[in-house]
């Protein structure tokens, strides 16, 4: 089969891998019928994260198991799934206190950017959808496999209550479904970060009642001008940099929550600083898996629609293109159909 496999800051290639095979006999082989590109995979296509080797590309994806390992009782092959990048048992005591993405048995799920994916420990970690959906629902079950589900952790770990005013740092496909989250729970107002007129625009279909294109101590002086000088009940950090860090810390309120989802890249925290914040900090890489059923049914019963994050749909054969369109920021997120 062909796959993405990145060689090197702007080397990703589409080339012969080996197929996938049943390893352990709680893997389970899953045939894709959609998989996309994330904004973390950016990092090191654009040379921020080293990578020691020629590496398989892509972790979010959904579609028809195709074989299940001898101990797998829960997925049956025929039947449509969905999973997180992180494959968890669902029965260790961090999975049952709801964090999967921190399993006893963790595994990271990678080389998701091809025809056929290895997915281990698929009884916790694949959840079937009720039947095989019809091919529109696609793009927004594919979104439940990452983005979705990390901007929802995003506006749970920042606390978002019903009639909140919330604050999103971040216009990618994670501070956009952040959001459409935020607004789910309830928010009364929500103020987005952004300064892409396109982003803007599906901010606003997902629910942002004010937009501020402003930055860094400026983009903090108008959040708390917009607030009466108080500052939002919640704050999504979604990018993982030093200045949208310091922007989330600096506009949430005294007793606020700062829910923080971007993968950090050179982010440091004053202990003073935080001391005197009086912030609630929590974040981290989704458990996705907790949110899944939810999620699901939600898709399933066409009250939302995530799948609106992708802008750019391709041949999986094109996957070169789907990470320079995201690069160049022509696209906000890439879908790939095999
Ligand atoms: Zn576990």
């Amino acid at each position: 089969m062909r796959g993405a496999v990145l060689y090197g800051a702007g080397d990703l290639r589409f080339e012969e891998r080996d197929a996938p095979t049943i390893i352990k006999p709680t893997d389970a082989l899953i045939r894709m019928a959609a998989t996309c590109v994330c904004g973390s995979d950016l990092w090191p296509y654009r040379g921020l994260q080293a990578i020691a080797e020629p590496t398989p590309m892509g972790h979010e994806y959904c579609g028809v198991v195709e074989e299940v390992g001898s101990a797998v009782r829960t997925v049956k092959p025929g039947q449509f799934v969905i999973a997180s990048f992180f494959a968890s048992d669902n029965t260790c005591p961090h999975c049952r206190a709801g964090y999967q993405s921190s399993c006893q048995q963790r595994e990271f799920v990678g080389g998701a950017q091809a025809p056929m994916l290895r997915v281990p420990l698929a009884d916790g970690t694949l959840v079937a959808t009720p039947e095989v959906p019809s091919d529109d629902l696609i793009p927004s079950l594919l979104a439940l496999s990452d983005v979705m589900g990390t901007g929802w952790f995003a506006a749970d770990a920042a606390n978002v209550k019903p009639g909140a005013t919330v604050a999103v740092v971040g216009d990618g496909a994670v501070g956009l479904l952040g959001i459409l989250s935020a607004k789910i729970m309830g928010a009364e107002r929500i103020i987005a970060m952004s300064r892409h007129e396109h982003r803007q625009r599906l901010a606003r279909e997902f629910g942002a009642t004010d937009i501020v294109i402003e930055r860094g101590d400026e983009g903090v002086a108008r959040i708390k001008d917009m607030t009466d000088g108080v500052g939002p009940d919640s704050v999504l950090e979604c990018v993982g940099t030093q200045e949208s860090m310091q922007q989330a810390i600096h506009s949430v309120r005294p007793g606020g929550s700062v829910g923080y989802v971007g993968v950090p890249h050179g982010v440091e925290l004053s202990g003073q600083e935080l001391f005197y914040a009086h912030v609630h900090l929590h974040g981290g890489p989704a458990p996705v898996r907790r949110y899944l059923p939810d999620l699901i049914k939600q898709v399933w019963e066409r009250r939302i629609n995530p799948g609106r994050v992708f802008d750019l749909t391709l041949p999986l054969a094109q996957v070169a293109e789907a990470y320079r369109a995201m690069d160049e920021r022509r696209a906000i997120k890439t879908l790939l159909r095999p």
